[in-house]
Formats: structure tokens, C-alpha cells, sequence
């Protein structure tokens, strides 16, 4: 457990992102997680890196409405400040912290007494150098080696509430470390593809290795790390789930792609459309359609849509066709027929 949230054992996968704000800033901070959570986040992690930020951290575990990860690299004393202060979990980087195997003892205790686990989170960019030594370079085998070592360190304490990751900016590579680490432990695993770039370059390549290892069923929580904002990231993570069949879909808009035969600019009606139903309380399918050739086929598969031609829409709903509007009243009319919709299905 992460908080409230089950991980691992067969719950659902979760989404986690990480707070862009100075953690000592703590309203800022806890508005940024009401972001988040408003977007869909599960987990939150916040970074730690000096003791100010460590004094955060009690305020921040009170008000967060997500469990808060404590992210702490470098400094073991931030490790029991975090657990002290009511974190739902503790990630610690092994290969940052100096002399890290005389602390796990002693970590290992407090992280038991208080019910927190501890995830592992390897990076390529920062492997213990005694493995980067051995493996020269961080191969997915390096990476799976030193987060085995570094929880067989804690096994040795008897503490086993323990989730891992192995991150690399190469998502063969990750891929190829995850399967590594899935047979060879049953511990759950945080998924991550790091410094994986901005969008769509980050989306694309999260997206690529997390499908093939959750088809896997490999995997427990995911962070789609972007060099954007983090509500970026929990959209990218949620969808990714929804189209996965991993979490119910919430909107869904089927659109076409436009071509020669569009009778409508269909980028700019989809983007309304979507803007329209963004924070639409009912899970639909929408189509947007740009003529009558897969037109009016598509938007009958879905809860509701429009196909285009010659100035006008043909709205339908549940496969019927029932209204033709101008263009300019396609969007208002696929809100109203929605609207409609959920009302008599609610029994309103
Ligand atoms: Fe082209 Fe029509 Fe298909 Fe859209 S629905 S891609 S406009 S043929």
C-alpha cells in the first residue's frame, strides 16, 4: 500500500507524477497536486533535497488528497524525516547515497515501524559506481543486478515492503531490465522510461515500452516522465491505461485524420469538440468525422457524433441521425444531444 492506494497483487495500475514546485513552498506545492489530482494522478512524489524542504514535508503529508512519495537522494537523514513526517513512502537512489549499506539498518527499522515501503529507484545516470565498475556501462543487466543488490540489503533486515524501478533514457533497454527484474523478483515494479524528452518524444517512447511490458503484465504504477508540465504526464499515463484496457475509458473522441475529401476543417472541430468534452462528468465516445465516406460508419459506433458535408453536420446519437445543423451549431448540439443523453440514461 501507498497510502490508500494498493500497488502490486493485482491492483489496478496507478498513475504517479512528481511536483515541479520548491517543496518548501508548500501551498504552491499542495496546489499543484490538487492539479494533479483533478487530472487523474494516483501517487505523488515530491523531491527533497535539503533539510528545508524535509520541514515541508508534515504539512504536505497532512493536506495532499494523493499519498506522498518522499524523493530523497544524497542524505539518509532526509530518509527518517520523511517517514517522521507521515510520507506514504520513501524513494531512495542506492547509487547517490554515500556509504549507504552502513544506513539500511537503521532505515529498514524506522521504515517498519511507521508501515512505509521503500521504493528502489535505479537510474542509469546515477548506478553505484561499484556495478558501473563491474558492468561497464549501465546495461539493463547492471541495472537489474544493482537493484537486486540493493534490496538484498534490506532483505537482510527482514524488510521486504520494497518497490523497484530500473530506469534508462532507452526504452529497449528498460524494457530489457524490467523483463530482467520481473524474472527474477516478485516485488512491484515503477515503470519509467527517464529524461524520456518533451512531448510527443517523451509520450512516444513511454508509450512504447510501457505497452510491450504491460501486455506483459509487467509493471504496478507508471510515471510518463516529460519535460512539461506534470498534469502533462498524468494525462499521457492515464491514457495510456484507458487504451490499454488497464482503467475505464473516460472521453474518448474518435476522429478522422482529414484528407483530400474533408468538407470541414477537422482539426479545428476536433479541437473544439474536445475542449467541449473534456470535463464532460460522463464517459463518452465522441466521433468527429470530415465527410460521408466513413463518416456517418463511425459515428455510429459511438455514444454520439457528427459527420460533415457541404456546410452542415449530421448529428447522431446511438447510431440514429437526429438532427442536421449548420456547422457553426455542430459543437452546442453535440453538448445538448450529450447532455441529453445522460439525462434519460441516469433516469433525470
Ligand atoms: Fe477523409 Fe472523410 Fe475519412 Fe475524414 S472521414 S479521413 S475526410 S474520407
Amino acid at each position: 500500500m501507498i497510502g490508500n492506494v494498493p500497488v502490486g497483487g493485482g491492483a489496478p495500475v496507478s498513475v504517479q507524477s512528481m511536483t515541479t514546485t520548491p517543496t518548501t513552498d508548500v501551498d504552491a506545492t499542495l496546489q499543484e497536486i490538487a492539479e494533479l489530482t483533478a487530472a487523474g494522478c494516483d501517487i505523488v512524489r515530491v523531491a527533497v533535497p535539503s533539510q528545508d524542504d524535509a520541514d515541508a514535508l508534515p504539512a504536505i503529508a497532512a493536506k495532499s488528497q494523493l499519498p506522498v512519495v518522499a524523493d530523497i537522494h544524497f542524505q539518509p537523514k532526509y530518509v527518517f524525516a520523511a517517514i517522521e513526517a507521515g510520507c506514504a513512502a520513501v524513494r531512495v537512489n542506492p547509487g547517490n547515497i554515500k556509504k549507504f549499506d552502513d544506513r539500511v539498518g537503521e532505515i529498514a527499522r524506522a521504515a517498519r515501524d511507521a508501515g512505509v515501503p521503500i521504493r528502489i529507484g535505479v537510474n542509469a545516470g546515477s548506478l553505484d559506481p561499484r556495478m558501473l565498475a563491474e558492468h561497464g556501462q549501465p546495461s539493463a543487466e547492471a541495472l537489474v543486478e544493482s537493484a537486486l543488490w540493493e534490496c538484498s540489503l534490506f532483505e537482510e533486515h527482514g524488510f521486504h515492503d520494497i518497490k523497484i524501478s530500473v530506469k534508462h533514457h532507452d526504452p529497449l533497454v528498460m524494457i530489457e531490465a524490467y523483463r530482467g527484474l520481473a524474472e527474477r523478483c516478485d516485488y512491484p515494479l515503477h515503470l519509467g522510461v527517464t529524461e524520456a524528452g518533451p512531448p510527443p518524444q517523451g509520450t512516444i517512447k513511454s508509450t512504447a515500452a510501457f505497452a510491450v511490458l504491460l501486455a506483459e503484465g509487467i509493471g504496478d504504477t507508471i510515471r510518463v516522465s516529460l519535460s512539461a508540465p506534470p498534469v502533462e504526464e498524468v494525462k499521457a499515463g492515464t491514457q495510456i491505461l484507458q487504451s490499454l484496457g488497464l482503467r475505464p475509458r473516460s472521453l474518448e473522441i474518435v476522429s478522422c485524420p482529414s484528407c483530400g475529401r474533408a468538407q470541414v476543417d477537422v482539426y479545428k472541430l476536433t479541437e473544439e469538440v474536445n475542449a467541449a468534452f473534456e470535463d464532460f462528468p460522463v464517459p463518452l465516445r465522441v466521433a468527429v468525422m470530415g465527410c460521408v465516406v466513413n463518416g456517418p460508419g463511425e459515428a455510429r459506433e459511438a455514444d454520439i457524433g457528427v459527420s460533415s458535408g457541404n456546410g452542415k453536420g449530421q448529428i447522431f446519437v446511438r447510431g440514429e441521425v437526429v438532427r442536421t445543423v449548420p456547422e457553426s451549431k455542430i459543437v452546442e448540439t453535440l453538448v445538448e444531444e450529450a447532455l441529453k443523453l445522460t439525462d434519460s440514461e441516469s433516469g433525470a
